[in-house]
């Protein structure tokens, strides 16, 4: 059966505001109450969403709100980042039924990497209740380059092996439903968008520092994608051409400053005497500050850049390094505050994304839903 775009509309809401009432939906899609009640008794009648608790509106009446039916489908997210790899099977409520993560380092001796990931993916659902052939979707999201026609992973900057994997055909030996592969980056963005802090906003950038660095932009509600799909890439921008050769070939880029392997090699090139920044740092120790400010700094310039181009409302960032180093977050913060222009600071917000560590793995299960919906 074809569905609206009214009604697959109205099935996003439900998807974001889990919990929304028919008076709500109304006034966020401009659809009229009418429409609202019609398509509702459709979607419920299929079993895609439910009616839940009645809540009062303040008037004295009662208000039904509707939620996803969490039975109705399940999705795959994949996480693939330059250091680990997840993968989760959530229910359409998007709550994740069983996830499991592993180093990326195991499929290092493997020629064919798209064949490896595919072995690893059957052993994790074997592991479950759930058959390949219960899935309804899989969002696949990479840190690193994608084609156009999000089909191949062209390259994984901070890993070897990775060029040219033709992951959505390999994949389709085993599975049946769609698959949809993007930028890890821009998976967070949609995560935050669709689930997180992000549903109201339409112009914010998302940013996850770990052992790669990865953004998403979103601009008018779209995500920024440029012309060879190549956009957002703002671990490889050049942030001190003196920092030396990164891994993508480039010289000085802002992940040879600032991701956990760079910051532990800086504190040995300074000398310091703890075994790691981070035991350092919790010691107060000199060093580990002032690396703390160094590097602050430049990302803090990187993103007042970011901000002076794309003018967004917020920017949620995320990852291990602010959680262990919170001196660094600060000083990106008081970076961009002193850098970017005071008319783009006056709006702008910067906070700390919703999932953490989650953010790639509820990105890339939304964008499986998403893209789903949108293709009923
Ligand atoms: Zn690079």
């Amino acid at each position: 059966m074809k569905y609206t775009t009214s009604e697959k509309e109205i099935l996003s809401l439900v998807t974001t505001y889990n919990g929304i009432s028919r008076k709500q939906l109304s006034e966020i899609s401009d659809l009229s109450q009418a429409s609202i009640t019609k398509i509702t008794k459709k979607l419920i009648d299929e079993q895609f969403i439910m009616e839940g608790e009645r809540i009062s509106n303040g008037l004295g009446r009662k208000e039904v709100l509707l939620y996803s039916n969490p039975q109705k489908f399940t999705f795959l997210g994949i996480d693939i980042g330059g250091y680990l790899v997840r993968f989760a099977l959530a229910n359409n409520s998007m709550e994740i039924l069983h996830q499991e993560e592993f180093f990326m380092a195991e499929l290092d001796d493997y020629k064919n990497k798209g064949e490896a990931l595919l072995e690893r993916l059957v052993l994790f659902l074997g592991n479950t209740q759930i058959l390949p052939s219960n899935i309804d979707a899989i969002g696949i999201g990479v840190t690193g380059l994608v084609d156009k026609e999000q089909k191949t992973i062209l390259n994984i900057p901070n890993r070897k092996g990775w060029d040219d994997i033709q992951i959505i055909d390999t994949f389709k030996q085993t599975f049946s439903c769609p698959i949809f592969l993007d930028e890890g980056g821009r998976m967070m963005a949609i995560a935050e968008k669709t689930l997180g802090k992000a549903k109201e906003t339409r112009d914010f950038i998302s940013v996850q520092i770990g052992f790669g660095i990865v953004s998403g932009i979103m601009i008018n509600d779209q995500l920024l994608r440029g012309s060879s799909n190549v956009s957002s890439l703002l671990g490889h921008i050049t942030a001190d051409e003196n920092a030396g050769r990164c891994l993508c070939g480039n010289y000085g880029c802002l992940e040879n400053i600032i991701t956990f392997p760079m910051l532990e090699i800086e504190y040995k090139k300074r000398k310091g005497q703890y075994a790691s920044i981070v035991e350092a740092y919790e010691s107060n120790d000199k060093i580990a500050i002032e690396i703390c400010i160094d590097t602050g700094r430049a990302l803090g310039i990187a993103l007042s850049n970011v901000v002076n181009l794309f003018n967004p409302s917020a920017i949620y960032i995320g990852g291990p390094i602010f959680d262990a180093l919170p001196l660094l977050f600060e000083e990106t913060k008081r970076t961009i505050i002193l850098r970017a222009n005071r008319f783009a600071t006056l709006t702008l917000s910067l906070e700390e994304n919703s999932f953490g560590q989650q953010q790639g793995i509820i990105g890339a299960l939304t964008f499986a839903k998403i893209n789903f919906i949108s293709r009923l």
